[in-house]
């Protein structure tokens, strides 16, 4: 089987099995191939990987990974991608195939049975309807994942790498920066889908820390602090915490003061040390 990723061998296979790009499974087919060399470059990619791709589609980017990689764990939701996959991935012996949605998938396990003597990596061009739910979910969960390498849509990625006091900086950001170091590997126009999304793509690795430079005490506390503080963006802390029952007025007053903060301080400019602080003192 030759490679998938080109337009017209991408057209060809979707019709040889009368299928079409499906919106509501967020189905935008990656056409080219530097890009699928520069995203398993910057994964580091190698024969004692484990990979878990999340979404793989008629399987252009698994083919480049089962290449490269130990093993290949491909998660698909698509019932009808099933039989397209076993057709384009048959030559490769290191890819298994599961029909399951990822949110349901318990990949610990998948893990613990596949490769636990492997390093363990996500890649994919990811389904940009649950993009975060799936980030929230490989990060909470404390997998022990090293790396996630990810399409995602450029609002997105700049989200994850917000710093304090900026539109863009929320829940979302805090939970990538504290668990990993983000860094942008690539812009790809929407010329390298079929259909072409109508927004801008980046490439992001998530590089899990080994050693975190913040470590809160009690991270469910800090998260609920977290989210309680942006779930309220415009009210002040103080306001927004006691609004959403994390915490009395009073006692958030009295964490300010001796963070030595202003008291009529919003969330949104706290840094990730900050916030860890505050829930410890709460
Ligand atoms: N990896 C392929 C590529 O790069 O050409 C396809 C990427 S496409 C953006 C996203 C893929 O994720 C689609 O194949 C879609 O069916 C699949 N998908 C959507 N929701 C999913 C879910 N909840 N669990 C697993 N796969 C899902």
């Amino acid at each position: 089987m030759a490679y998938l990723a080109s337009p017209t061998r991408t057209m060809a296979v979707l019709e040889r099995h009368g299928l079409r790009a499906q919106k509501k499974y967020g189905q935008n087919f990656l056409i080219d191939g530097h890009v699928l060399d520069h995203i398993c470059d910057g994964a580091r990619i190698g024969k004692n990987d484990l990979v878990l791709e999340i979404g793989p589609g008629i399987g252009t980017m698994t083919q480049y990974l089962a290449e490269r990689a130990g093993k290949v764990i491909a998660v698909e939701i698509d019932d009808k991608l099933i039989p397209v996959l076993s057709d384009t991935l048959s030559e490769y012996d290191n890819v298994t195939v599961l029909h399951q949605d990822i949110l349901k998938t318990d990949i610990r396990a998948l893990y613990e049975k596949e490769g636990a003597a492997l390093h363990f990596k996500v890649v994919a061009n990811l389904p940009y309807y649950i993009t975060t739910p799936i980030i929230m979910e490989l990060l909470e969960q404390k997998l022990p994942i090293e790396s996630i390498t990810v399409m995602v849509q450029t609002e997105v990625a700049e989200r994850m790498q917000a710093v304090p006091g900026t539109k863009d900086y929320g829940a979302l950001s805090l939970a990538v920066q504290y668990y990993t170091k983000p860094e942008v590997i690539a812009e790809v126009p929407p010329t390298c889908f079929i259909p072409r999304p109508n927004v801008g793509s980046s490439v992001i690795r998530l590089t899990r820390y080994t050693d975190p430079p913040v470590v809160a005490k009690d991270e469910k506390k800090m998260f609920a602090v977290i989210r309680a503080s942006f779930n309220q963006r415009r009210k002040t802390l103080i306001n927004g915490l006691a609004g959403g029952g994390v915490a009395e007025k009073e006692s958030v007053r009295q964490a300010l003061l001796q963070m030595g903060l202003p008291e009529d301080i919003r969330g949104e400019r706290l840094s990730v040390e900050q916030f860890a602080r505050l829930a410890e003192l709460i």
